[in-house]
């Protein structure tokens, strides 16, 4: 007798269904996929204080910062402006050969049809629904697995979905890694992840069972290079925001920076500064409603064991420091004296932590980043144009912002992803409308 799993039934119910249903939205127009991004917009929007909620009750995100429904109704606008134009086939250029003028190419982007969604534990309402609409508009059925992380979250993210579309349609499932694993038995069309590399490469080998393309989000360490043309003061504060907004728990922040030998002790004093005066000399404290908590004790444990192993191995101690096993609370941390044979140099740090790593030249700097696996995000501070051109033009990054950090991802008109192990595929706006479809040439003769 074969052993039943937990799967059974319900799941393999809703993916029959939904494959189902995809044949049937592979025809809807535009106007009806705009119609359910409205909808969507609309309970989004009745749930703003409740997202703001959970968001609190799962990790002790601030309410300052709970701002993650601005960015799903930005893209929902920006897509239904879009969305007709999109659609349309786009015709091309036949050559002599097929017939010429007398032929017709054209390219339909067609949806790819039953997709899977694991989304992880940061921002879980953005990095599910953001992406969640793209592949709405270009005409897929989608099942959710949230983050088991974050349960309050995922339960109300359940409650949206279900109230705006039917489970033939988009389908929520709770769960850990159980769950995640046999849904990735699943013959899905398409697989969209978003965690960490070490996990990416689990689900990539499960996609390939069914041969399913993927879109995977992955992590890494992201620097920040300041030259020495910067403006000292405006990059510390841009750092430090960035970097300690949401407890240092975003993979397109600042994972580490990287500043001249001869610069470094003055960018050090500037980090400090901003540090204390956004969160006070002693940190924001553990009773702090205006500072979010690392997600889980895994994760604490993880960010802690990467600063003890840290100081216990030179580097230094510029300000923070100050951590609580039973609040899962580390305060925004600076470390000066870094080392690359650390692991906090080694490993994603993704928590509240800044190493701060000298180099002699740009030339070095460039070389210490190529040594590496290629980073998600790249940033840098100059004021100077043939630097900024040259560590561009030098590396490889999924995303790059110049004089800011992480602000690519606001850009309804940029393409966001990794690449290599930061990931693969491309979101936001046409360019994840064209990742969740296939793009079929009819060539007409
Ligand atoms: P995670 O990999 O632990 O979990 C993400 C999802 O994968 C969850 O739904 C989880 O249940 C599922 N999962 C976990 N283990 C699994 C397994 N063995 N098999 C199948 N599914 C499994 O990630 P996390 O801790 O939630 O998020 C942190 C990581 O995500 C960081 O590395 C961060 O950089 C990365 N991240 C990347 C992006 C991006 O856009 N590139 C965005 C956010 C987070």
């Amino acid at each position: 007798m074969e052993t039943e799993t937990l799967l059974d039934h319900d799941i393999a119910t809703v993916f029959k269904s939904q494959q189902c249903k995809a044949l049937l939205l592979k025809k809807s127009a535009a106007q009806e996929r705009i119609a359910r991004l409205i909808k969507l917009k609309e309970v989004v929007t009745a749930n703003v204080d409740r997202i703001t909620e959970a968001l609190y009750n799962d990790y002790k995100k601030p309410k300052e910062e709970a701002y993650e429904t601005e960015a799903v109704i930005v893209e929902i606008d920006f897509i239904n402006a879009f969305l007709e134009t999109w659609m349309k086939p786009e015709i091309v250029t036949t050559p002599e050969a097929l017939g010429g003028e007398a032929s017709v190419s054209k390219i339909i982007l067609e949806p790819k049809g039953v997709c899977l969604f694991l989304t992880p534990c940061n921002y879980p309402f953005l990095l599910t629904l953001r992406p969640l609409i793209a592949c709405l508009a270009a005409g897929n059925t989608i099942i959710i697995k949230p983050s088991e992380l974050t349960p309050h979250s995922s339960k109300l993210i359940k409650e949206i979905i279900e109230s705006v579309f039917p489970k033939d349609e988009v389908f929520v499932i709770e769960g850990g890694v159980e769950v995640a694993t046999e849904l990735l038995d699943l013959p899905f069309n398409h697989i969209f992840y978003t965690g960490g590399t070490r996990v990416g490469k689990i689900v990539m080998k499960a996609a390939a069972n069914h041969l399913a393309s993927v879109t995977l989000e992955l992590g890494g360490k992201s620097p920040s290079i300041i030259d020495d043309s910067a403006d000292f003061a405006d990059a510390a504060e841009k750092i430090v925001y960035t970097k300690f907004f949401n407890c240092g728990q975003t993979c397109i922040t600042t994972d580490y920076i990287l500043v001249s030998e001869d610069r470094k002790d003055e960018f050090v004093a500037h980090l400090k500064g901003t540090i204390q005066h956004m969160y006070g000399v002693d940190g924001p404290g553990i009773e702090s409603p205006k500072y979010a908590r690392l997600v889980n004790s895994n994760h604490y444990r993880r960010v802690k064991n990467l600063l003890d192993e840290a100081l216990e191995n030179g580097a230094k101690l510029v300000t923070g420091g100050k951590t609580n096993d039973s609040e899962n609370y580390i305060s925004p941390t600076l470390l000066d004296d870094v080392t690359p044979d650390l692991a906090i140099m080694k490993e994603e740090i993704f928590g509240p932590l800044l190493p701060v790593v000298s180099y002699k030249t740009l030339d070095d700097a460039i070389d210490f980043i190529n040594c590496g696996e290629r980073p998600l995000g790249l940033y840098v501070y100059s004021k100077d144009k043939n630097a900024t051109e040259k560590i561009i033009s030098s590396t490889t990054a999924g995303g790059s912002v110049v004089n800011h950090t992480m602000m690519h991802y606001m850009s309804p008109f940029l393409p966001f992803g990794g690449v290599g192990n930061s990931g693969i595929g491309r979101g936001h706006g046409y360019f994840g409308f064209k990742d969740f479809s296939n793009q079929r040439p009819v060539l007409e003769m």
